[in-house]
C-alpha cells in the first residue's frame, strides 16, 4: 500500500556526485574547495557554550543577518539566512508558485504557476519543483550557454512565477552580466531567483541589482558558504532581496532553520572572508592553468567564473563517458552527465594544484 501523493511517488530524486569516503581519491567531481575552512570558523564551533546548546537558536540567525547585512550594504531585513542554499530554493518554491499539478506528476494542470528555468541548469530545482508539484517550464540555453533574449517573454506567456538564473551557470561556467540579470528581471511578471553559488570565483556579482536607488522588487539572489567558504559541511546559505520578499520567504521557514553551531560557524566565515578571498583566488588561477592544459589537449573548453570546468574531450578519441569510467577506475573523480547537450562533455571541480597535476597526467597518459 503506497501512502504518499502521486509526485512523490513518481519522483526520480535529486542524485547527488559520489561521496566516496577514501583519501586518497581526487575528488573534483562536486565542486566543494579544495581549501579548508578560515582557522577562526573551527574555533567559533568550539567556542559555542552548552548554554548556547541548551537554549533554541535565533530564529533569524540575526547576528548573522546584520553581518551579512554589513558586508553587502544592505539591510538587515534584506537578508534571510538558511539552512544551505537549496532550503532557500524549496522556500521560494513554497511561497512563490502555485502547487497546481506539474505535467509530470500527471496532476492535469496547465503549465501557469510554476517555475521557468533554463536548460541545462542545477538539477535540484526540477526536485523540488515537482515535490511542490508546481509546473516546470524549460528554456533551452544557446549554443554558447547564453540565456534567449526571449526568455522572460516565454516564461511571461507561460505564467511562469519564479525565473531560476544560475549565474555563474552551472555546469557551463558561464558568467551572466548584471545588465542582462535586469533586463530579464525588468520584463518578467514573477520573481528572479539570482542563484549566484559559484559567485565568489566569478568577476563579479549582482548585488546592485537589489541595492540603491534603482533596486529591483522581484530580484533575489542565493548566496552560500558551501564553495566559496570551503563549508559544504556546514549548510549553510541565504538569500538577499527585496524587504518584501524576505519578509514573504521568513514566513514560510521553519521555525528554526539554522542551527547555534552553524550560525556561530557562519559569523565567523564571513568575519574572516580575507582568508575565502585567497582560497578562491587560488582555485581560479588554477582554473586558468588547467583550462589551458586541457586545450593543450585537444579538449575543447568553456571559460568559466566558477571553480569548475566544462570540457569536451577531442572528437577522435575515446567519448567522455568512457574518459569519465577511466579517471575513476585510477581514483580521480570528475562529473559526467548522461544528458542531452551534456554527455560528450565532463564538469570537472578545479582542486589543489597536486590534484589537478594528478588529473592532467591521468589526461595525457592515455593520450
Ligand atoms: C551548490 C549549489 C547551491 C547551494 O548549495 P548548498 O550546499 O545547499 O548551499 C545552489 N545552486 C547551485 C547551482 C549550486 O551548485
Amino acid at each position: 500500500m503506497a501512502y504518499e501523493r502521486d509526485n512523490i511517488r513518481s519522483l526520480s530524486p535529486y542524485v547527488p556526485g559520489e561521496q566516496p569516503q577514501d583519501s586518497k581519491i581526487v575528488k573534483l567531481n562536486t565542486n566543494e574547495n579544495p581549501y579548508p575552512p578560515a582557522p577562526a570558523v573551527l574555533e567559533a564551533v568550539v567556542g559555542v557554550g552548552a548554554d548556547a546548546l541548551r537554549r533554541y537558536p535565533s530564529p533569524t540567525a540575526n547576528r548573522f543577518r546584520l553581518t551579512a547585512a554589513e558586508m553587502h550594504d544592505l539591510d538587515p531585513d534584506q537578508v534571510i539566512a538558511t539552512n544551505g542554499g537549496d532550503e532557500l530554493l524549496r522556500l521560494a518554491m513554497t511561497v512563490f508558485c502555485d502547487p497546481t499539478g506539474s505535467e509530470e506528476s500527471g496532476g492535469g494542470g496547465d503549465v501557469a504557476g510554476g517555475i521557468g528555468e533554463t536548460w541545462p541548469t542545477y538539477s535540484l530545482y526540477d526536485v523540488l519543483a515537482r515535490i511542490h508539484d508546481t509546473p516546470i517550464v524549460r528554456v533551452p540555453l544557446e549554443e554558447d550557454w547564453s540565456i534567449p533574449l526571449d526568455f522572460a517573454g516565454r516564461l511571461n506567456n507561460a505564467g511562469c512565477r519564479l525565473a531560476l538564473v544560475v549565474s555563474p551557470h552551472a555546469p557551463s561556467g558561464r558568467y551572466e552580466s548584471r545588465d542582462r540579470l535586469r533586463e530579464i528581471a525588468t520584463e518578467f511578471n514573477g520573481v528572479l531567483l539570482v542563484d549566484e553559488a559559484y559567485v565568489d570565483f566569478a568577476r563579479d556579482d549582482a548585488l546592485e541589482l537589489i541595492r540603491g536607488e534603482d533596486a529591483m522588487d522581484n530580484v533575489l539572489l542565493l548566496r552560500t558558504l558551501s564553495k566559496g567558504y570551503s563549508l559544504a559541511g556546514l549548510r549553510f546559505g541565504y538569500g538577499l532581496g527585496h524587504r518584501d520578499l524576505i519578509a514573504a520567504l521568513d514566513k514560510a521557514r521553519d521555525s528554526y532553520n539554522t542551527d547555534a553551531l552553524s550560525q556561530a560557524a557562519a559569523v565567523a566565515a564571513l568575519n574572516s572572508r580575507d582568508a575565502a578571498r585567497e582560497s578562491c583566488s587560488k582555485v581560479v588561477d588554477e582554473r586558468r592553468r588547467v583550462g589551458d592544459e586541457l586545450a593543450r589537449l585537444g579538449w575543447w573548453v568553456w571559460p568559466s567564473d566558477s571553480n569548475f570546468i566544462l570540457s569536451q574531450p577531442p572528437k577522435k578519441g575515446p567519448n567522455a563517458q568512457a574518459i569519465y569510467e577511466s579517471l575513476k577506475a585510477q581514483g580521480v573523480f570528475v562529473r559526467y552527465f548522461d544528458q542531452d547537450r551534456l554527455r560528450d562533455k565532463l564538469r570537472i571541480t578545479i582542486g589543489t594544484p597536486d590534484q589537478n597535476d594528478t588529473l592532467l597526467s591521468v589526461l595525457t597518459a592515455r593520450t
